[in-house]
């Protein structure tokens, strides 16, 4: 879970480091500032990050704890907790706001070095290389439309068995 902060010391612009980034979600309730660049940025094509965020799949920026920090809002953010349907210790938190239903953060709780998975689509302002996505997961799930992204490595070993995010979704919704 990323630090929560209602000190307003960082958002004096003088001692902005030029290497930190803002977010903040879609009504602007949940605010927050990242401290560096990113550790890799992922797109995930797992289909419980398509549910989650609504579209065909996620992108995250990976950054340690204690380079999150929530400004605003900590109160507005609720977790769901995503038990890994794919793999058995594959549970995220999902942290999103209760207000208007951005997907901010996401952690794995059974890793305690996870770094904190923070949504790109809620980072703020003209994005630099360091946030074009270096790896893609669940490629198997990867819609048909998308080409695999440029720079990027594609995983495709790491679902342990054969299925289509179709019929995924099939036996979602028979069982
Ligand atoms: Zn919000
Ligand atoms: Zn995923």
């Amino acid at each position: 879970m990323p630090g929560r902060s209602s000190k307003a010391s960082s958002s004096d612009p003088r001692k902005m480091s030029p290497t930190e980034h803002k977010g903040a979600c879609l009504c602007k309730g949940v605010q927050y500032t990242l401290a560096g660049e990113p550790q890799t940025v992922v797109i995930c094509h797992c289909p419980d990050c398509a549910a989650s965020g609504g579209s065909g799949f996620s992108v995250n920026a990976w950054y340690a704890k204690e380079n999150v920090q929530v400004t605003a809002g900590a109160d507005l953010l609720r977790t769901y907790e995503d038990i890994g349907r794919l793999t058995p210790d594959n549970t995220v938190l999902r942290e999103f706001c209760s207000i208007c239903g951005s997907n901010v953060f996401g952690t794995a709780p059974q890793r305690p070095e996870s770094p904190v998975f923070v949504a790109v689509g809620t980072v703020i302002g003209d994005l630099g290389p360091e946030f074009t996505p270096k790896k893609e997961f669940y490629c198997l799930f990867r819609d048909k439309w998308m080409h695999p992204v440029d720079g990027a490595s594609s995983d495709l070993s790491d679902i342990p068995f054969p299925l289509t995010k179709a019929t995924w979704r099939e036996t979602e919704t028979t069982s």
